[in-house]
């Protein structure tokens, strides 16, 4: 079964959206397991502290080393890998998600505040990983995408496995464009191209618009794609 464990202050918000759907269904059948650890129970005053002022100063506060490293022990008891959630990290990737999901689970560390004592990082070897250019208030709700996008990648989690295959970044390139019934909305016709029956002109026409679209929007991935073929799972990192 695939693990998936999380350090929180706020262990109430999980599973969250990770229990409905999709990820719900495979978490209720055993496909995977979540646990989510409250950092808090590592505190060791009486006022259950988790985090302290900055030293040198300035605003906000900082989550204590020495709670962390208690949570931590106790937790990532094996070798799976453990993740702190970071604006500063290594963007997440599909690559990346593929290795995690192909594993035995993740470990992940959610920040609040400020963010951690930089000492823990090293001191349980956590690697960093961002869900984009911008800043949360906490690392739960990034947490929960990496949890999202490994879980749908277990075997038997999405219906049809074939939709795993040809979607974006699977192969460097963003998806092609999608349609369904009915065949005319608000005189928009489906291309043609896609009721011709014709399926080797169908591959070929998406294989061209999912190129288009990268190259359109996404000229660092058709960047990366052109010069090594494929892109590699940490060459971001
Ligand atoms: N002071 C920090 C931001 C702290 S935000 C800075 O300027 O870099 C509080 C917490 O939210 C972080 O510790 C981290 O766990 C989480 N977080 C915020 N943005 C994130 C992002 N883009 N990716 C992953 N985690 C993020």
């Amino acid at each position: 079964m695939w693990r998936a464990s999380v350090l929180t202050i706020f262990p109430e918000m999980f599973p969250g959206p990770l229990g409905t759907s999709l990820a719900g269904k495979a978490l209720a059948t055993g496909v995977w397991s979540l646990d989510a650890v409250d950092i808090r129970d590592f505190a060791a005053d009486k006022h259950k502290s988790v985090d302290d002022t900055p030293a040198g100063g300035g605003p906000g506060m900082v989550m204590k080393a020495d709670v962390l490293a208690r949570a931590i022990d106790a937790t990532a008891t094996d070798a799976r890998p453990r993740l702190l959630l970071s604006p500063r990290g290594a963007p997440l990737d599909q690559g990346w998600v593929e290795e995690l999901a192909y594993g035995a689970g993740v470990v992940l560390v959610c920040g609040r505040f400020e963010g951690v004592d930089e000492r823990i990082i090293a001191a349980r070897g956590l690697e960093e990983v961002s869900v984009g250019d911008y800043v949360l208030s906490g690392g739960e709700i990034a947490a929960m995408a990496v949890i999202d996008a490994c879980v749908r990648l277990l075997p038997g989690v999405m219906g049809a496995a074939a939709s795993g295959a040809e979607e974006s970044f699977s192969d460097g390139l963003l998806e092609y464009p999608h349609y369904t019934r009915p065949q005319l909305f608000e005189g928009r016709p489906i291309p043609e191209i896609l009721t011709s029956g014709d399926h080797g002109k169908i591959a070929a026409w998406r294989r061209s618009e999912a190129e288009r679209l990268t190259q359109e929007r996404r000229p660092d991935l058709w960047a990366n794609r052109q010069s090594e073929g494929r892109p590699k799972p940490k060459d971001a990192k």
